[in-house]
């Protein structure tokens, strides 16, 4: 399977309902990362590989302690600075996202170019949802222009209430009126 097809697999299943097969996502995530650095011949090594995968552990935001706490068990000799160097590399690759107003990071959905996304975070089950936006960000650059002001990146987010909560909650309150 090549790349392009796995990334517009990936797009076609992007934020799946929570009891989804959760191991798809991260066998599709880890095979267009591992075939991307080898078409651009740089070096996803252990590390980067373990903490790209612990970063798809789950639809969640990650932060970087929580990362080298969990890296630690296996590899004891990591640093604050291991860490944040396998991010960077990631976040470079265009494999990850850095969710701003949590200080956190995702995976992306449809890795290899750094692009520009909204991101939802559901502040019930804190899945971040990542959305292409392409109308919202087309309004959002001629803004910019208007405005002759250069952006260095445009990352819109927004937290609330995902589809599954809310439903959640809904059918909550109305088992609370009945
Ligand atoms: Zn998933
Ligand atoms: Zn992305
Ligand atoms: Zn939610």
């Amino acid at each position: 399977m090549n790349l392009i097809t796995l990334c517009k697999m990936t797009d076609k299943a992007i934020f799946p309902a929570p009891e989804h097969d959760h191991s798809v996502c991260i066998n599709k995530a880890i095979s267009v990362a591992e075939q991307l650095c080898l078409t651009r011949g740089v070096q996803l090594t252990p590390i980067r590989h373990k903490i790209l995968e612990l970063i798809w552990n789950s639809h969640k935001a990650v932060k970087a302690y929580d990362l080298l706490d969990q890296i630690r068990p296996v590899n004891d000799a990591a640093k604050p600075s291991t860490v944040y160097r396998a991010l960077d590399f990631l976040l470079e690759q265009g494999l990850i996202h850095r969710v701003e107003s949590l200080n956190a990071f995702v995976g992306c959905h449809c890795s290899g170019t750094q692009h520009d996304q909204l991101l939802l975070i559901c502040t019930e089950c804190h899945t971040v949802q990542e959305r292409s936006a392409p109308l919202v960000l087309s309004a959002l650059s001629k803004e910019l222009g208007d405005a002759g002001f250069v952006p260095q990146r445009k990352t819109i987010e927004i937290h609330g209430l995902c589809k599954s909560c809310r439903s959640a909650i809904n059918a909550l309150e109305e088992n609370a009126i009945q």
